[in-house]
């Protein structure tokens, strides 16, 4: 992977190192301590860097939800994390070439896929199956990518959403896991591909899968 990889960085270039790091920033976020503010001066500190390139450490695919900004639940700074955020994180060709990128071309060693409680598009999903009225648009595409998690749920288990909401996540590991570019890295130790859910009310995140 060449001097792009996450050399220098402080988290090392381990996936280890790399999700204990996350999960310190996500401490530091629910203590209500974080030391990285999204000002200007971080943002050209992060420009400034030494090789001229950006050095992430780790990329964070979420959900859209506006409760759920990545770089502050976990206090990460300018040039620290790549994220991507999809209605459910759904996975499209887009999002996969998108962590393809980040892992190959930039070195990164740990993709985490983060859900969170009360997801809307998980509810939507849940609505839409129970009703069987398939939504229009492109909106169909999260439905339908969601749709396996639900109905291994249980439609009609009360704790339909809860349950899905991490079927899903860890169905999108295993997709993760399985991609045509990431597969041999993950096999090999050098990428780790790893689940966690989001607690709204408490910011704080804890691990689904991260075997
Ligand atoms: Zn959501």
């Amino acid at each position: 992977m060449g001097d792009t990889s996450g050399q220098g960085r402080q988290a090392g270039g381990t996936p280890r190192a790399a999700l204990a790091d996350l999960l310190a920033g996500n401490r530091r976020f629910v203590s209500g301590q974080p030391v990285h503010g999204h000002d200007v001066t971080a943002a050209a500190a992060a420009a400034a860097a030494a090789s001229g390139d950006q050095q992430p450490y780790a990329v964070v695919l979420g959900c859209i939800d506006s409760r759920v900004p990545l770089e502050a639940i976990f206090d990460q700074t300018f040039g620290a994390i790549c994220v991507i955020r999809t209605g459910g994180h759904v996975l499209d060709r887009a999002v996969c070439g998108s962590i393809e990128y980040v892992v190959g071309q930039l070195g990164v060693p740990l993709v985490l896929v983060l859900g969170h409680e009360r997801c809307g598009a998980v509810g939507a999903t849940v609505d839409a199956l129970r009703s069987g009225v398939r939504p229009g648009g492109s909106l169909a595409h999260l439905v339908d990518e969601i749709a396996p998690a639900v109905t291994e749920a249980g439609l009609d288990d009360p704790a339909v959403q809860p349950l899905a909401i991490r079927r899903h996540v860890r169905r999108t590991v295993h997709t993760l896991r399985a991609d045509d570019l990431l597969a041999g890295p993950v096999a090999a130790g050098r990428v780790a591909v790893v689940g966690g859910l989001y607690d709204l009310a408490t910011g704080e995140v804890v691990l689904l899968d991260a075997g």
